[in-house]
């Protein structure tokens, strides 16, 4: 589904993409970890053209990735993208965020869009607080919009960068568990986090990173119990 060859990408003199080859099938689950700087969020924004490259290909169902203009606001609906702070229009509704962008970018009918949007909030266990303000919502809540505005798209692929880091601990968890059962469902997911439990019951990969480069690209019971390379190693010593 996302197909990336060769994929550089600088900063000024810092490399912050090396050589970059990744291949994600329809209905993987993709987690990517490494430290701090190491190119994660860059590898996200890249996927769906946040960030453009210099040299290598990105490819969608085998097309390039588009620069401009309509075909670009399509990309980034087929490949959403949840962020770490949830991004959400503060003076709409909790339903308006979620069905704003299928009426303007996908061209459905409000009645429609608004019907989608109750459905997908009441997946993220959220229906009861349709016509709140994102302010009156606690993060946990407002980042689980978030995943409902995305999925109001209906994308092929979501992109999450960090999803839990801003939140409080009692908060991870009814996140998590959204994913969770994104990813039973079988949507196709790239997922940077620190969630190593996350990464353990819900990835087929673990792809770390570090300097720019994907140094390891595993199953995750393998990646965790028998790391390969001396910086997964260390990593790993660090965090569990
Ligand atoms: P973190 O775990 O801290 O989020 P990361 O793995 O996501 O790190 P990136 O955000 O991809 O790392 O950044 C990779 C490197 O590129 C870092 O050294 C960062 O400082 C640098 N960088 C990122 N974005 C920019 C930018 N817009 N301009 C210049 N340098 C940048
Ligand atoms: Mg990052």
């Amino acid at each position: 589904l996302i197909v990336l060859s060769g994929v550089n990408k600088h900063f000024g003199q810092l490399h912050v993409l090396r050589d970059i080859d990744l291949t994600i099938g329809r209905g993987e689950v993709v987690v990517v970890i490494g430290p701090s700087g190491s190119g994660k969020s860059t590898l996200c924004r890249a996927i769906n053209r946040l960030e453009p490259v210099e040299s290598g290909t990105i490819t969608i169902d085998g097309q390039p990735l588009p620069s401009e203009g309509k075909e670009l606001a399509k990309l980034r609906a087929d490949v959403g993208m949840v962020f770490q702070s949830f991004n959400l229009f503060a003076h709409k509704t909790v339903l308006q965020n979620v069905a704003l962008a299928p009426v303007k970018v996908r061209g459905h009918s409000r009645a429609e869009a608004d019907r989608r949007a109750r459905e997908l909030l009441d997946r993220v266990g959220l229906l009861a607080h349709a016509d709140k303000y994102p302010a009156q919502m606690s993060g946990g809540q407002q980042q689980r919009v978030a995943i409902a505005r995305a999925l109001a798209m209906d994308p092929k692929a979501l992109l999450f960068d960090e999803p839990t880091s801003a939140l409080d601990p009692e908060m991870i968890n009814e996140v998590l568990e959204v994913m969770q059962q994104l990813a039973r469902d079988g949507m196709t997911m790239v997922v940077v986090t620190h969630e190593m439990g996350f990464a353990r019951s819900a990835a087929n990969r673990v792809v770390f990173m570090a300097d720019g480069l994907i140094v390891e690209d595993r199953v995750p019971e393998e990646f965790f119990t028998a790391p390969r390379s001396e910086r997964a190693k260390d990593f790993l010593s660090k965090i569990l």
